[in-house]
């Protein structure tokens, strides 16, 4: 695939009026905190979709009122996209299962957004990790930054 050098940070912005809509649509929230990170090789497509599909998720996870935060932050040399909801977390045989294609727990889900997430983390070389509890899930995607590379 075609990576190009860039800042999350850029593409999360030019998500934004986009995922505000889906929010305010739903009559939830969505807050963003952008840290400080380096450019890493990206494929912009690639990155949107996944940063949608796990704001989708979010949002659908949450009662209306729910409060949904994108943040971005450097680690180490890495650099973390995080998506936490305040829904009401992820059972543990569910998460057995999530991210397996046409896995869903939803009466009209296509179990394919995660699939979709894993396979775009794997070709960015990219973790993707789950903490969840009964106060929400966070969705961790751990990229290597470049200097991690050298
Ligand atoms: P879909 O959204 O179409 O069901 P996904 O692959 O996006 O398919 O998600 C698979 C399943 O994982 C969902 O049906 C849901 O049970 C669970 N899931 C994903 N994200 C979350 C989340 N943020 N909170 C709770 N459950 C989630
Ligand atoms: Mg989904």
């Amino acid at each position: 695939i075609y990576l190009k050098k860039e800042n999350l940070n850029v593409i999360i912005e030019s998500l934004l009026p986009l995922l505000q809509a889906s929010a305010m649509h739903a009559d939830k929230y969505i807050e963003v905190e952008l840290g400080e990170i380096p450019e890493v090789c990206l494929n912009d497509n690639e990155i949107r979709q996944l940063i949608l599909n796990l704001v989708r998720n979010g949002l659908e996870a949450m009662e209306p009122g729910g409060r949904l935060t994108v943040t971005t932050f450097r680690e180490g040399e890495e650099i973390v996209l995080a998506v936490k909801d305040e829904g009401k977390g992820i059972d543990s045989e569910i998460l057995e299962h999530i991210g397996m294609p046409f896995f869903t727990t939803k009466k009209k889900g296509t179990g394919l957004g995660l699939a979709v997430c894993y396979s775009i983390a794997q070709r960015h070389k990219a973790v993707i990790k789950i903490d969840t509890g009964p106060a929400g899930t966070i969705f961790f995607v751990r990229f290597k930054s470049d200097i991690a590379d050298h």
